[in-house]
This record gives C-alpha cells, structure tokens and sequence, in this order.
C-alpha cells in the first residue's frame, strides 16, 4: 500500500510533466469516463493531499481529476513509443502533452469533478503530513478524538492525519516503543509520535527508496515492518505479526514484544 510520501513523489512527478501544458490526447479507460476527452485543455498543476492525487486541469471548465494509488496503482511517465512499464489493460488513464505520456496504473479512484467540488473528495481528511494544511496540534486532537481505538488503527485512519500507511504505522509504533494495540488515549507523548511521523515522511519523499532506519541498504531499511521472525534491530526478539482494524479491513502490524511490550490487561 503506497505511503504518504510515495503519493507526494508521484503528485511531483506529474506536476513537472504536465503543468502549464496543453492536452494534446487523453484517454480515460473507466466506464464512467470512457466518452470524456480533454484534449485541448491545459493541465494547471498537481498536488497531493494525503494519499489523494489532485490534477487540476482548465479548458472549456475548471476540473480536477481526483486520483487514488490504492494498493497496486502507480503514474508512470513514457517517453514517446516507449514500452508501457506495465501490461496495457492495467492502464487506468493516459494523459499526452508536450512529448511526454502520462499513464495511470491500477488506479483504485479515477473521477473527474468540478474544480469547486474538490472540497467533497478530500474535505474529510484530517491534516495532511506532507502538505500545507499540516497542523501538529490538530492531528494529535483529532487521534485522541477516539482514545479506545488501538493506535496502529488510528494512525491509519486518514481522518485522524493523512499519509500513514502500514509501513510507517509499524515503524512508528516501533521508534516509539508502542505496541500497536495500545489505546491510542493510552500512548505516553503522542505529540511526539505525531512529530516523528512528519519527519519520517517529509525525510523518505526526497529519497529514490524508503528508509526508517536510515540505512539505504536492501533488508536494513526497516525496524520491523516485513520482518516477522527476523531479529529485532535493537534486542533481537523475534520480530511478530499481527491484525489491527476492524474486522475486514484488518492490516499486518509488526512489533517487537520486548521493545513493544503490550499494555497489562486492566483489572476487571
Ligand atoms: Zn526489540
């Protein structure tokens, strides 16, 4: 599942292919779309607002094509006759100006809407890490809104603060000496957990891999995140796996039981 910080790469990355360019062939492979077309029209720019890719384009009206990586999508960019870095059914959108292709892969939303209803596709989200909006005292409000909620689950609730995936909820609940688990009301300086969730992110967007640790070597990059039996970096418990979020949207959590002993259970 992409992260923040991927989805701000990719929001980079087509920013500076498409902006203040014209449309010169747009093809948009969902059914709700199949009859649009946008050439002729000029792409204004592209931002992200947590994991939600926003692409700003003016013409005949103001829209934004509102975009979401989901777990599998990617935006690549093609040089022309170039082969497509994925099969082309898993084109979701294809986007041509100035020599350059745009093509969406796998996207889990594609849906153009008026510039004016942006508000209505990313107004719930809490504020976003990598963004202007971000707000520290805010986002650790709006965790504690719900303070019986496991904190694994909180951190990846994008209503709470926006960008957090599962890799950085487990590394972050591992930096933090937190098992995932804990009641989110219950976790010691969560101002903290929020602080270090923005540097983790705003460190790993300039970077070509992502890295908690702050080794770029293959296998050392993470604490604990796909390390499930693997020695703990720091005491050398085996590192476990477990399920956090409501039942069926449950997500792997990693945690080290020494260095993120769960919470006794409270007297009965
Ligand atoms: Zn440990």
């Amino acid at each position: 599942m992409p992260e923040g910080d991927t989805v701000f790469r990719a929001a980079r990355l087509l920013h500076r292919t498409l902006s203040g360019r014209l449309l010169t062939r747009t093809d948009f492979r969902v059914p709700q779309l199949a009859t649009t077309d946008l050439a002729g029209a000029v792409v204004t720019e592209t931002v992200s607002r947590g994991k939600h890719l926003l692409t700003r384009i003016d013409g005949a009206d103001s829209w934004t094509l509102h975009t979401h990586l989901k777990m599998e999508g990617t935006w690549r960019v093609v040089p022309p006759g170039a082969r497509w870095p994925r099969p082309v059914h898993q084109a979701r959108v294809v986007l041509e100006a100035g020599g350059a292709t745009a093509v969406g892969f796998s996207l889990g939303i594609v849906e153009l809407v008026a510039r004016a209803e942006e508000p209505e596709v990313v107004g719930h989200l809490g504020p976003d890490l990598l963004g202007p909006d971000w707000d520290e005292d805010t986002a650790v409000h709006r965790l504690l809104e719900l303070p019986e909620r496991p904190v694994g689950e909180s951190l990846l609730d994008q209503t709470r603060l926006a960008g957090v995936g599962n890799m950085y909820m487990a590394e972050l609940c591992f930096t933090h000496g937190t098992h995932p688990l804990t009641p989110v009301g219950a976790v010691p300086d969560l101002l903290r957990l929020v602080r270090r969730a923005r540097l983790m992110l705003d460190t790993n967007k300039e970077r070509a891999v992502q890295s908690t640790t702050g080794n770029l070597r293959e296998r050392e990059r993470m604490w604990v995140y796909r390390r499930d039996r693997s020695p703990c970096r720091r005491c050398g418990t085996p590192v476990r796996v477990d399920q956090v979020g409501p039942p069926g949207r449950e997500r792997a959590a990693y945690w080290c039981p020494s260095c993120q002993p769960a919470l006794a259970a409270p007297p009965a």
